[in-house]
């Protein structure tokens, strides 16, 4: 059987180079078509993903609000050993939240549908985000203690806040998982157009080893210590964020000493022409 290659190596050496041409332009016709029912098919299993993780949270909302109603005794007194499964149900509906809103992240980020709701943003804002006082509460809960330090010459950056708590809160939490001595210090620095965050704990760190895979999705390194607790979804999305904004991440971490997670972003917004809400 000729392959293209040889139609073509015959055709050419024989002087026919319209039917080249044409050869050529038919297999280029093939491969676009090709492309487009990929792309098609990979649309559809991302909108697949999107109903189905729509249609999981209007159930689980329910079992939540009714549960805690139950948990209040709106419906009557309850015993002890009855309120501590209520609890369980509640904290489990949570969990599985949490799931599904990260699957829905990743399911829009790597469906380019997340679009950036670009604003000013002061990172004494985001110091005093209700969400990072919760972090900050937890870790004092664990004996930990919590540093926000923000360099003076820091300016007001372009970015969307939601995202960018979304980010601080995940990197936080995970600081605060896997430290048990010690704390964590947030560092906030200028670095020519660019503003780095820093995120250091010293918790149990990372080795070499894991930390080329530790971006990627459903990666967890130490399972048995957070079955419980992660997904191995947070980093792979914050990553994700951090690339919308035209910023990079990166982790420094010594086993046995502590991490240092630190994204630099772009004081001016991400290279492209939207405009920007005052
Ligand atoms: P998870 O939901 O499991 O926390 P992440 O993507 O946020 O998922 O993190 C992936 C893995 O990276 C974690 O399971 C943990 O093993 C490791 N990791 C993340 N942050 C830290 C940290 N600050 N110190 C040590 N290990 C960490």
């Amino acid at each position: 059987k000729i392959t293209l290659g040889d139609d073509i190596l015959i055709i050419c050496k024989n002087n026919y180079y319209k039917d080249a041409v044409e050869l050529l332009n038919k297999e280029i016709i093939k491969k676009e078509r090709e492309v487009e029912r990929f792309k098609n098919e990979s649309d559809l299993k991302t909108q697949f993903i999107y109903n189905i993780s729509h249609d999981l949270k209007t159930p689980l909302t329910n079992i939540k609000g009714f549960s805690t109603l139950l948990l209040n005794e709106e419906f009557g007194n309850l015993n002890e050993e009855q309120k501590s499964y209520i609890k369980i149900i509640i904290d489990e509906s949570e969990r599985l939240m949490q799931l599904i809103t990260q699957i829905l992240d990743v399911a829009k980020l790597s469906s380019g549908k997340i679009k950036l709701d670009l604003q000013k943003v002061n990172f004494q804002d985001i110091k005093n985000n209700p969400s990072i006082k919760a972090l900050e509460e937890m870790a004092t809960k664990k004996g930990l203690f919590f540093v926000f330090n923000i360099d003076y010459d820091v300016p007001e950056i372009i970015a969307d806040p939601n995202r960018l708590i979304q980010i601080f809160v995940n990197l936080i939490s995970n600081a605060i998982k896997f430290t048990d001595k010690g704390g964590i210090t947030i560092h906030i620095s200028k670095k020519n157009k660019n503003v780095k965050v820093e995120v250091i704990d010293t918790g149990i760190g990372i080795s070499k080893e894991d930390k080329a895979k530790l971006f990627k999705r459903f990666y967890q390194v130490n399972k048995t210590r957070n079955e419980k607790t992660g997904t191995g979804l947070g980093l792979s999305i914050v990553k994700g964020l951090v690339n919308l904004h035209g910023g990079r991440i990166g982790v420094n971490s010594e086993p046995g000493k502590g991490s240092n997670f630190y994204f630099i972003i772009p004081i001016n917004g991400p290279k492209s022409k939207k405009k920007v809400k005052e």
